[in-house]
């Protein structure tokens, strides 16, 4: 198999981690890349596992020392790859995985034309809503800022290269091994 660079994509509350995270458990030789951020992190999240939990000012700093891949805002956030850890691994011939925002994914693509952008879509905008509520994550202003940015995501989506519906679970997962070509459904 090719060693490539995978980057998904998708509305917040659709499902992204939890088939990328049903994906690694059988394809445990791939890498998910470990993002930066401004946002505070959730109840259970690890500074360096989840994300790496930066202030404002240091996430600016990485800015002007131009260390990230790729940056975006995001619903009121920052969100950023480090873009020596991306060539190490791509160098070391790892299979990565980096789960960023539409914007980030676009500026990968720029940057490296051999990544494969695979968009995971809701199977439609109340059910996008129903799951991202039911996460019991967000409050509700911050709901209302993540679902703002739903349409902008989804005309941005059609520069994809891939468009996974995430309806049943396990189907979804499938698609995505099909489409890295690891195929064991
Ligand atoms: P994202 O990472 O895209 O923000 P999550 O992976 O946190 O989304 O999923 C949001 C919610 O939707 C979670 O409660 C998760 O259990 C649920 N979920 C994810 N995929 C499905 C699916 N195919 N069917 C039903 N619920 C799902
Ligand atoms: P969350 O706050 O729910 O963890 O993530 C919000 C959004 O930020 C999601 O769309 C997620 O994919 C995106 N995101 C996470 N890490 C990065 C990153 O490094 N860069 C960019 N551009 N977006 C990211």
């Amino acid at each position: 198999m090719n060693k490539k660079l995978y980057v998904i994509s998708g509305s917040s509350g659709v499902g992204k981690g939890t088939v990328i995270k049903g994906f690694l458990n059988r394809n445990p030789e791939f890498i998910l890349s470990v993002s930066c951020t401004t946002r505070l992190p959730r109840e259970g999240e690890v500074d360096g596992k989840n994300y790496f939990f930066l202030s404002k000012e240091e996430f600016q700093n990485c800015i002007d020392e131009n260390k990230f891949l790729e940056w975006a805002e995001f619903a009121g956030n920052r969100y950023g790859t480090k873009k020596k850890y991306i060539e190490q691994c791509l160098e070391e011939g790892k299979n990565l995985i980096l789960e960023i925002d539409t914007q980030g994914a676009l500026q990968v693509k720029e940057q490296m034309k051999e990544a494969v952008l695979i968009f995971i879509a809701p199977p439609s905008l109340s059910t996008l809503e129903n799951r991202l509520r039911g996460r019991h994550t967000e409050d509700e202003a911050t709901i209302q800022k993540r679902l703002d940015e739903v349409k902008e995501e989804l005309k941005r989506a059609e520069n994809f290269d891939y468009k996974i519906i995430n309806d049943d679970l396990e189907r979804a997962i499938c698609e995505l091994e099909k489409i890295i070509g690891d195929t064991k459904c």
